[in-house]
């Protein structure tokens, strides 16, 4: 079996050159053609020596997931399909902004933790992905992007991606060692060079996997609050009767003693008649008191049989300016790529369900 190039680091590039007698610079230069220039050709990479090309074309590949299909939105949103295996397919999200290229990543096939509001995690989980499959989406995206011109401004880009978040489907921190290994090709200035605070990861609050990614790639960090107390919490985040609320904020501040003048930025959807009472936003005001952090609030986006619904405008404006008034730094959510069920929490990718999660259901249903 060939070895997929992407599903390499800098450092893992290198290990592997050496188990075949290659100079590390040599690895650089593989990982520039294929991250900077986006070539998975090695044929093209003219600058390599002959022997070597042949070498690599012989043991090696660049393998990015198949790309089933993709859409644009009206508003400019791209949504891509990727295949990754027998009756699964992951979802990734690109949204233009006049200053800025955010690509919204999945890191899972599905989603193991159950949070009620989420249609990811209402379809089950299959696996983890791959570096190769994590850090493909990346590629396809970015190289298939360049050229194209800025929907506002006309003008070409070759760096179309400037953020990356990884919020698309799945818990990144249930795959810390991929997703680590794929951050630091982000952020490598032989990869894509993406300074820190342009990566963002976003978890629903793995409390151990928190303090390891502070340790080994401190990148932007979002956590999907939710709601103010335990109980609450445990019912539309179940992952909270684990790492309840107090530990939760622990985390937080330790977080940030390895990502000084960095803030947390807490997510929280908003469902109607469920957490969107201004009580809520007074107990949010008194959890998070010691934690450097701003709030991000995410109107539902709605899903088949959800069982939940989208807040009024209003009740949002009134959270919003009790969190404003404390001095807390308040943003909501613009629903992008709403027609191609592009927002946040509607990627469905498609999940052969191995935790038989969606049997239960559905044995429910009928019964
Ligand atoms: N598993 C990670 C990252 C993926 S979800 C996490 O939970 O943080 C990315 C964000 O979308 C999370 O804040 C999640 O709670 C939110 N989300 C999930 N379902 C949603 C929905 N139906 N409407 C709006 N946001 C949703
Ligand atoms: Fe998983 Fe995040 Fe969805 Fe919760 S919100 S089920 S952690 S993807």
């Amino acid at each position: 079996m060939p070895q997929n190039l992407l599903d390499f680091d800098l450092e893992g590039l290198t290990a592997w050159f050496t188990e075949l007698g290659e100079k590390p610079f040599r690895a650089r230069q593989v990982f520039h053609w294929i991250h900077q220039s986006g070539v998975a050709d090695f044929a093209q990479m003219t600058d390599i020596a002959k022997g070597l090309r042949e070498k690599l074309q012989q043991q090696a590949k660049v393998a990015a997931p198949e790309v089933k299909y993709a859409h644009t939105s009206t508003d400019g949103t791209r949504k891509w399909l990727f295949d990754v295996g027998i009756a699964n397919g992951i979802e990734t999200v690109f949204i233009p902004e006049d200053d800025r290229g955010t690509l919204c990543i999945s890191s899972q096939v599905g989603c193991a933790l159950e949070c009620t509001f989420c249609s990811t995690g209402r379809q089950g989980f299959n696996r983890n992905l791959t570096v190769a499959e994590i850090i493909g989406q990346l590629w396809v995206a970015h190289h298939g992007l360049k050229g194209e011109p800025n929907r506002t401004t006309g003008e070409i880009s070759d760096r179309p991606v400037t953020n990356v978040v990884m919020m698309g489907m799945g818990e990144p921190l249930a795959n810390l060692e991929n997703v680590v290994a794929a951050l630091g090709i982000m952020l490598d200035d032989h990869g894509y060079g993406l300074s820190r605070r342009r990566v963002t990861v976003s978890t629903s609050g793995l409390v151990p996997a928190m303090d390891r990614l502070a340790e080994r790639c401190p990148v932007a960090l979002a956590v999907s609050l939710h709601a103010p107390n335990d109980a609450l919490r445990n019912q539309i985040v179940p992952i909270n009767k684990k790492y309840p609320l107090v530990e939760l904020m622990a985390a937080c501040r330790r977080y940030l003693v390895h990502a000084p003048r960095d803030f947390i930025t807490f997510e929280y959807v908003m469902l109607a008649g469920v957490n969107d009472a201004p009580e809520h936003a007074r107990q949010l005001i008194e959890l998070t008191r010691d934690v450097p952090c701003k709030f991000n609030l995410i109107p539902f986006n709605p899903f088949p049989d959800s069982g939940y619904e989208k807040p009024h405008a209003e009740a949002m404006r009134v959270f919003r300016e009790i969190l404003q008034d404390a001095g807390y730094v308040v943003t909501t959510r613009k629903t992008r790529g709403d027609d191609i069920d592009a927002a946040c929490g509607q990627l469905a990718g498609k999940v052969a369900d191995k935790s038989g999660r969606v049997m239960k259901r559905m044995q429910k249903e009928t019964a």
